[in-house]
């Protein structure tokens, strides 16, 4: 638990979200700023500043929360047409909330591939 940290805080109950999934490890909840008709945030409850914070002792929890990512994708029926998965490490990347996510997008085309980004 980091004092001043809202994902924190929404896994401690002491701030609203709209849980969507919850184990012992691991909660996933509404984006409150939905970037597509789905957009969901999977969450450690261990509070992981970033991806590059991960240690070795982490790689199962990777690997569950992908799990998590597509049983969620199956119940909010984004399995047929396909979803984006994204994780934002650091400044660049537009980070701004610092206890690592994933983001699950979906139930819609995405704007841009990233191929498209670099114009290849
Ligand atoms: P980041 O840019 O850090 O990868 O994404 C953080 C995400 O968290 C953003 O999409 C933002 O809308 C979402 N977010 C920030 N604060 C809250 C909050 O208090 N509740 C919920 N449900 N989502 C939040
Ligand atoms: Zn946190």
């Amino acid at each position: 638990m980091a004092a001043d940290c809202i994902f924190c805080k929404i896994i401690n109950k002491e701030a609203d979200a709209e849980i969507v999934y919850e184990d012992k490890e691991i909660i996933a909840f509404k984006d409150i700023y939905p970037a597509a008709p789905v957009h969901l945030l999977v969450v450690p409850r261990k509070h992981i500043p970033t991806l590059a914070d991960l240690d070795n002792d982490d790689a199962m929890l990777m690997g569950r929360m992908h799990l998590v990512i597509n049983d969620l994708a199956r119940a909010f029926k984004l399995d047929k047409n396909g979803y984006r998965v994204v994780i934002n490490c650091g400044k660049d990347a537009g980070q701004v909330v610092y206890h690592l996510h994933l983001h699950l997008l979906g139930g819609k085309p995405m704007l841009q591939t990233i191929a498209e980004g670099r114009g290849v």
